[in-house]
């Protein structure tokens, strides 16, 4: 099996009828690097930077984000790396009070929110990406974005820092590309919108789940109605997929959905021609999609968007699985 995957991190994840597509690594932490280098991963598509503030009783400082990115940057030796700014609050809480006890944390104050409304702490980690961007190919991403607002304050708030370090005349990059997570409802209805202002996009499938059916993805007692695979979700993936492809926004599938080697072959078929996945499960995906061909996958996808169910999405999905991989 070593031997395989040895074999298999130096082929390409291209399909049978030669479509290239990018096979990415999430991460949480700079040593997981060695892990997606091992498995030939094309790049970082989710750096999540939330463990600088869950692994520590103290704000990280400048610091503390470059010497972490510069790391990862650095390993990844030109590779796309694609850092996400802060995703704090709801499931993910630190041991830093940025927020008071909620009712409903999913809605509250988590994510970008937190991230707008405690504007020094986001510029010290925008400083940190920015400066980390000349060791190679660095991207930001914003998460959970919900109005063109934030989308564009989060944007000004780069401009600033960037004419403070050029004012300070620090090392840096001022021109990476700047994307954001589609994981609310609400971005896919203005994605056409959306479209206009990022470089890129990346879905966030594990949000876009909950927020989509109004399922916690944290909670045991609905865990059955938490389907990725709902025609619901499906269909909003499509329209930000086919958004994306017209207009020439590069878009992406960050969330765990793309680790499922059957619903890759939707993804595949819907249009999508990258995924980010756990670096473990970079070889079985890049296996499936060198056992396909889009043609397949498309008409695959064409039968599923009929469907009704997450129930037989998954079952038909399985079932040509078996047929092809
Ligand atoms: C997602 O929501 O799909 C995602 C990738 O982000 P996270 O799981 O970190 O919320
Ligand atoms: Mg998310």
């Amino acid at each position: 099996l070593t031997l395989r995957l040895a074999e298999l991190r130096d082929l390409p994840a291209e399909t049978v009828d030669g479509h290239r597509v990018t096979l990415s690594a999430n991460i949480e932490f700079p040593h997981e690097v060695d892990a997606c280098l091992q498995r030939g991963a094309d790049g970082i598509g989710l750096y999540r930077t939330e463990f600088l503030y869950l692994s520590s009783d103290e704000e990280p400082s400048e610091e503390d984000h470059y010497q972490a990115y510069t790391e990862v940057v650095g390993a990844m030796q030109g590779r796309p790396v694609v850092i996400r700014t802060l995703d704090l609050g709801a499931d993910k809480m630190g041991h830093t009070s940025l927020t008071e006890p909620e009712n409903n944390p999913f809605l509250g104050l988590r994510s970008i929110r937190l991230s707008l409304k405690n504007q020094d702490l986001f510029r010290t980690q925008i400083r940190a990406v920015l400066r980390a961007a000349v060791h190679g190919d660095v991207r930001m991403m914003f998460p959970l974005i919900s109005t063109l607002q934030e989308l564009r304050t989060a944007r000004m708030l780069v401009n600033i820092v960037i004419d403070d370090l050029r004012e300070e005349g620090a090392e840096f990059r001022s021109d990476i590309p700047i994307g954001m997570m589609v994981e609310v409802p609400a971005a896919v209805i203005m994605i056409d919108r959306f479209a206009e202002e990022v470089d890129f996009f990346s879905i966030g499938t594990n949000d876009l789940v909950q927020y989509t059916l109004a399922v916690d993805r944290s909670n045991e007692s609905v865990a059955e109605l938490y389907q990725s695979s709902d025609p619901a979700v499906l269909r909003l993936i499509q329209q930000t997929v086919d958004v994306s492809n017209k207009t020439n926004t590069p878009v992406g599938i960050c969330g765990e959905m793309s680790s499922n080697p059957a619903r890759v072959l939707l993804l595949l078929g819907l249009g999508v021609r990258s995924v980010s996945v756990p670096p473990l499960a970079i070889p079985r995906i890049k296996k499936v999609i060198r056992s396909v061909t889009i043609a397949d996958c498309e008409e695959i996808a064409c039968r599923v968007m009929q469907l009704e169910s997450a129930r037989e999405v998954d079952l038909y999905l399985l079932d040509r699985l078996g047929d092809l991989v």
